[in-house]
């Protein structure tokens, strides 16, 4: 046998189902999650240079800082493992926790730049260049050349390499920044003979001035915060439902929606989590013992029902308890069998 039932019921196309709300609705937050450890860390590493100023970070769809505001967008697909793993299915370009990182300390560069409005200065303009020079997506970089620092990769047409800081007198300076940023990076050393140590000298001695200073700007208007983006998930990839819905072996929210409600209203309402707990025991022994399944096949699919009855706060009436125990028998029997025939827990 290849996957087992609990692999079956928890695959990524089953788990994309399953989060397809809007994304607004997703509930997603950076405290609590993985990001926050890593801003934590940002923010640890900008004390520990004396800057006072410590970037606000907001979940948005994409990375960056909006134009001239130092507050830092952040994907929201990393706010949530099940997310972040849904995110390296469609696209497969995940960032790890070192990259992650890396891009932080790229970003508190963008920050700082329009914190301070730096980009006005005249030394700034002399060493990175004019900030308002046109952004372009394609440009020729020089893998070669020593007048920048090597930070973040980027594939540039048939070029892939860190060449990030050759895109944009804004993207040099960042660059510029994140490298001087990084703990033991040991730049003095790394880029002694190269022209980009000036660059790096320039940021060192700015650092030192405006470090201790208070911010000029702190806040701005943001591109798109999550509780503006509302396309559903696969609205958000461009893919259709019909595709995925196929490929979630594991989707079992509209038939539990059939035999449940979300609704019930008068009467005292019992959950139809604990009602599935309740009489799971006997019924996994049950259809087990009939279908000649594997118990512990049947225990993950009700493992899966419970959970999403739960998150679904699906519910039935008291009354009708023993009509709704034969219908949810006769659901979890069925989903048995198609795995047992066809390997997915769905109902054709
Ligand atoms: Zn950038």
């Amino acid at each position: 046998m290849s996957s087992s039932a609990k692999e079956i019921l928890n695959n990524w196309e089953t788990r994309l189902m399953e989060w397809n709300k809007p994304i607004s609705e997703l509930g997603l937050k950076i405290e609590g999650s993985a990001i926050e450890k890593i801003r934590s860390r940002l923010y640890g590493e900008l004390e520990r240079k004396g800057i006072r100023f410590k970037p606000k970070f907001y979940l948005t769809d994409t990375w960056g800082c909006p134009d001239r505001v130092p507050v830092i967008g952040i994907p929201f697909y990393y706010a949530n493992p099940v997310l972040s793993q849904i995110e390296d299915r469609m696209n497969g370009d995940l960032e790890d926790e070192h990259e992650l990182m890396m891009t932080f300390r790229h970003e508190a560069g963008h920050a700082i730049n329009y914190a301070y409005r730096l980009y006005a200065l005249r030394e700034w303009k002399e060493t990175f260049g004019r900030f308002d020079e046109p952004y372009r997506d394609f440009f020729r970089p020089n893998p070669q050349s020593r007048q920048f620092v090597k930070h973040l990769y980027q594939q540039v047409g048939s070029y892939a390499g860190r060449i990030y800081a050759q895109k944009h007198p804004d993207e040099d300076f960042a660059e510029t920044f994140a490298v001087w940023l990084t703990p033991r990076s040991n730049w003095r050393v790394k880029y002694r003979n190269w022209s980009a140590l000036k660059k790096l000298k320039y940021v060192d001695r700015l650092m030192k001035e405006i470090g201790p200073k208070r911010p000029l700007v702190t806040n701005g208007g943001l591109v798109n915060p999550i509780g503006s983006l509302n396309l559903t998930l696969l609205e958000h990839y461009n893919k259709s439902e019909e595709r995925y819905r196929q490929k979630a072996q594991g989707y079992v929210d509209d038939v539990l929606m059939e035999i449940f409600s979300t609704n019930g209203k008068g009467e005292k309402r019992i959950p139809a989590a604990g009602f599935i707990d309740k009489n799971r025991n006997h019924m996994v022994g049950m259809i087990s013992h009939w279908t000649g399944e594997k118990s512990s096949s049947v225990n993950a699919l009700m493992d899966k029902l419970r959970d999403r009855a739960r998150e679904l706060s699906l519910n039935l009436s008291p009354h009708r308890q023993s009509r709704k125990l034969i219908e949810f028998t006769a659901l979890a029997t069925a989903l048995v069998m198609n795995y047992t025939y066809e390997g997915k827990f769905t109902i054709n």
